[in-house]
């Protein structure tokens, strides 16, 4: 692709001066964030720094009590601290007058971000099979026939073609986060999201849900991940994040960050993961 091409499109997930307070304690403070399509991003940074809350904010699962998120250029959400979410038209932002929008089109857009949680949250109740053809189905996107067919070929694509059938229960955690993973692609996200994908699993299974988001970050889908698995970051990533406090404290390549912190704290995380 061509920097012209880059230039003209929008960032896929775009995060700008989010604040995020819960009761007084602030969580986030003004982080600033921009994914391009295609682009792996891992985010890095001590327990409590605000990692969970930054991709339940990208995911709107929360919202900022100040700044905006947008997914392909659109935005998702616009508050000033004390406004409540109703607000028609909120403050003129740099790029304008933007709407905030409905709670329809908040919807929407989280149809098209993929999340995979550290403890897989798969529903017991559904096959592996089922648990991947769900949200097509529920999301009307796709009749149930259909949305099986595109299980079949994504469990294959995540090597559990054969555990179709079974159900969470009966599979390692390492199989049920790849399902999960499955379940995520299932929704042809613009983005997926990973909040330390496998920090639940015991250690010879960390390799095999590695290598499946390794398949992904080199096929072009756009990845966000929190990880604190450092050779895992630096293989995989365009550019790492490191946040501190609710804040972004230094990013770039993985080079850049890992081998030649300039910040006093990305160096302390990095001598404790190392
Ligand atoms: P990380 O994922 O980097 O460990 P989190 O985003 O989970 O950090 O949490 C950041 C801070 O926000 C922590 O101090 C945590 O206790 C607090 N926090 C997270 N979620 C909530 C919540 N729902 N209610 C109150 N405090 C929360
Ligand atoms: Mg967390």
């Amino acid at each position: 692709m061509t920097g012209e091409t880059l230039a003209i499109r929008p960032a896929a997930v775009e995060v700008r001066d989010v604040h995020k307070w819960y009761g007084a304690q602030r969580v986030l403070n003004g982080v600033e964030l921009t994914v391009r399509p295609g682009e792996v991003t891992v985010i890095l940074g001590p327990s409590g720094s605000g990692k969970s809350t930054l991709l339940r904010v990208i995911n709107h699962l929360e919202k900022p009590e100040i700044g905006h998120v947008s997914l392909n250029g659109e935005l998702i959400g616009v508050r000033r601290h004390g406004e409540r979410s109703e607000t028609g038209v909120p403050p003129a932002e740099g790029r304008g007058r933007l709407k905030e929008l409905t709670e329809r089109a908040i919807l929407a857009q989280r149809g098209r971000i993929g999340f995979v949680f550290q403890n897989f949250n798969l529903f017991p109740h559904l096959t592996v099979l089922d648990n991947v053809a769900a949200a097509p189905v529920a999301t009307r996107r796709l009749k149930r026939p259909e949305a099986r067919e595109l299980a079949r070929t994504l469990l294959d694509r995540v090597g559990l073609a054969d555990k179709a059938d079974a159900y969470p229960r009966q599979l390692s955690g390492g199989q049920q986060q790849r399902v999960a993973i499955a379940r995520a692609l299932a929704l042809r996200p613009g983005v997926i999201l990973f909040d330390e994908p496998t920090s639940a699993l015991d250690p010879e299974l960390v390799g095999e849900v590695l290598a499946v988001i390794k398949d992904l970050a080199t096929s072009g889908t756009t990845l966000i991940i929190v990880t604190h698995e450092i050779g895992f970051a630096r293989e995989v990533a365009d550019r790492i994040v490191f946040l501190d406090e609710g804040r972004v404290v230094e990013q770039g390549s993985p080079t850049e960050v890992l081998d030649h912190p300039t910040h006093e704290r990305t160096r302390d995380f990095l001598s404790k993961v190392l």
